[in-house]
């Protein structure tokens, strides 16, 4: 009886393992610091004033294709873990290789990330690492860190006149909520990943992009400060993608799915 109990222990121990490591990691489900309409109302208030304050690319065929390889990267993130509906917005700066995130699924992703991109699968990896943040619930983490948990709470629900509007001057200036811890972006790059394969993109886009920020932090470093203002070092992050790809057998797909790559690049340099 007790010979078969602990067999059953190990079987169930051993699937587990093989469950943990062949499927995406699954955030918490409720992690989400504020109730879920606050967090989205913030969310969707923060957006609409940071749009302001920020050149909008002004091409629809452009924004129309963010938003398709962002659908393609979403629905890789578990259903449990996909909160909100994503937004994605092209920012028209070509001179800054930049991309953030804000609470309630809305991310910004600057033109010079794809002008500085050899292909779709890089700018999916960047997008799958937002997604991410947000699955994470990283924005509205960072918000509370920096303003306490109550202050935000009440900004959510609009006891703070002012509050959003103040809060975006320094969202579009920067271009970053907050600056993200290591062990924040370490989990994001890993979830990351986790999608952009699921999405069936080559998971090593994540690792070139990084060897691409890693090269322009040398020869254009003015390109990338906005990035490295809130974004911890590309080689040990590269040394970390390469260790999950290899670790979780993740295997090289497509470099393209939605297509049109070039079109969109060459649209972004008129
Ligand atoms: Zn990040």
């Amino acid at each position: 009886m007790t010979r078969r109990w602990i067999a059953w222990v190990f079987l169930l121990a051993s699937c587990a393992t093989v469950a943990q490591f062949t499927r995406a990691p699954v955030a918490a489900v409720g992690r989400l610091l504020l109730p879920e309409e606050e967090e989205k109302r913030l969310g969707d208030e923060l957006a609409a004033e940071v749009r302001q304050r920020e050149r909008i690319v002004d091409d629809e065929a452009v924004q129309e294709w963010i938003a398709r390889v962002q659908d393609r990267v979403a629905a890789a993130v578990p259903e449990e873990d996909r909160k909100f509906p994503f937004e994605t917005l092209v920012v028209d700066d070509p001179e800054t290789v930049n991309a953030f995130a804000l609470p309630g699924g809305h991310l910004f992703v600057y033109s010079g990330l794809i002008l500085q991109a050899e292909n779709e699968a890089e700018v999916a990896a960047v997008l799958a690492h937002e997604v991410a943040h947000v699955a994470l619930d990283h924005p509205a983490q960072q918000l509370a860190a920096r303003l306490g948990a109550d202050t935000l709470r009440a900004i959510a629900l609009g006891e703070r006149p002012g509050a959003i509007a103040q809060l975006a001057s320094g969202i579009a200036a920067q271009g970053y909520v907050a600056a993200h811890s290591r062990e924040q972006e370490a989990e994001a790059d890993r979830y990351g990943l986790f999608y952009l394969t699921g999405a069936g993109y080559d998971p090593n886009a994540m690792v070139s992009f990084f060897r691409k920020l890693d090269r322009l932090q040398q020869s254009e470093p003015d390109l990338v400060t906005r990035f490295f203002a809130s974004h911890p070092s590309p080689a040990e992050r590269i040394q970390l993608l390469e260790q999950t790809i290899r670790e979780h057998g993740l295997r090289g797909k497509a470099t393209s799915h939605v297509g049109g790559f070039d079109e969109i690049q060459a649209r972004l340099r008129r």
